[in-house]
């Protein structure tokens, strides 16, 4: 196969063919009737089109490459003193040039160390004493994209993760029963919520006054979610209990209690006391 994918000769069979094919005969495409050796040969047709359309934009790279190099355009990186092309470099606020190999470095170890401040805000990583940021647009460019998608999952974690501790902090300074009712929540408008599973966060609609924030039922504190559930489903029972029982009473009242029936007095006086 990788003798076919380079376009370098097939090593000779073992045994030589007794009928040699004739020379020229094309063997690709629709000449071949076994399904699978077609299958096989368009994906090295496939694979040999890919590879020239690739060697052709290395070529055209390289080209720009040449022609920037000698316009003076290339950039140098701070880090690693690699000249680069403008678009494969990234810069702080201030304008310190780095180029994406440094970066991508730099990133992955912010990324494995750094707490949810330095995801949020992370620092231009020039060696003299800079302040500044490298701001997300400029990592988006071209991070690798593995690393891109695991630093925005971060940065998005990061930034609910403030809000959440931001909003905590207002609401148990500004309101000191809000903090009493404890995992109920508070019922201020619009807050941000977030799965107590996973990391999904979303601001909240107002939900009437007194409802539960954890299950959207009717306010049932100081009971837990669960707990107000049993009762509901107990309380059921019980209704589901007396109607019954009421039910069959005034049936029995009503069978029994006949004009011409004896005993209809007591029963009567059994149900309702004296009349
Ligand atoms: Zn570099
Ligand atoms: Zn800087
Ligand atoms: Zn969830
Ligand atoms: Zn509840």
């Amino acid at each position: 196969m990788g003798e076919l994918l380079a376009r370098r000769p097939l090593p000779k069979p073992l045994k030589a063919l007794t009928r040699p094919r004739p020379k020229g005969g094309s063997r690709t495409g629709k000449a071949i009737s076994c399904r699978k050796l077609r299958a096989e040969s368009a994906f090295v047709e496939s694979w040999r089109e890919k590879e020239s359309q690739d060697s052709s934009r290395k070529a055209a790279l390289a080209l720009h490459r040449q022609h920037c190099a000698q316009a003076g355009l290339m950039l140098e990186c701070e880090c690693c003193y690699a000249e680069e092309l403008e678009e494969q470099i990234v810069q702080c606020t201030v304008g310190h040039l780095f180029c994406f190999a440094c970066v991508s470095t730099y990133v992955g170890t912010r990324l494995g160390e750094g707490g949810p401040e330095a995801v949020l805000r992370l620092g231009c990583p020039s060696t003299s004493g800079c302040t500044e940021a490298l701001p997300p647009s400029q990592l988006r460019r071209g991070l690798p994209e593995k690393l891109l998608k695991s630093y925005e999952a971060r940065l998005e974690k990061a930034s609910i993760e403030l809000a959440l501790s931001s909003e905590n902090a207002a609401s148990s300074s500004s309101s000191s029963s809000s903090s009493s009712r404890g995992a109920l929540g508070d019922s201020s408008n619009g807050r941000l919520e977030q799965c107590p599973f996973c990391d999904f966060a979303m601001v909240m609609d107002a939900l009437p006054e007194e409802s539960c924030r954890l299950c959207k039922e009717i306010s049932h504190i100081p009971l837990r979610c669960d707990e107000a559930k049993e009762k509901l489903d107990k309380d059921k029972v019980k209704d589901d209990y007396r109607v019954s029982v009421e039910e069959k009473m005034s049936e029995a009242l009503i069978r029994e209690c006949r004009p011409c029936k004896p005993g209809s007095q007591r029963l009567a006086y059994f149900l309702f006391g004296d009349l």
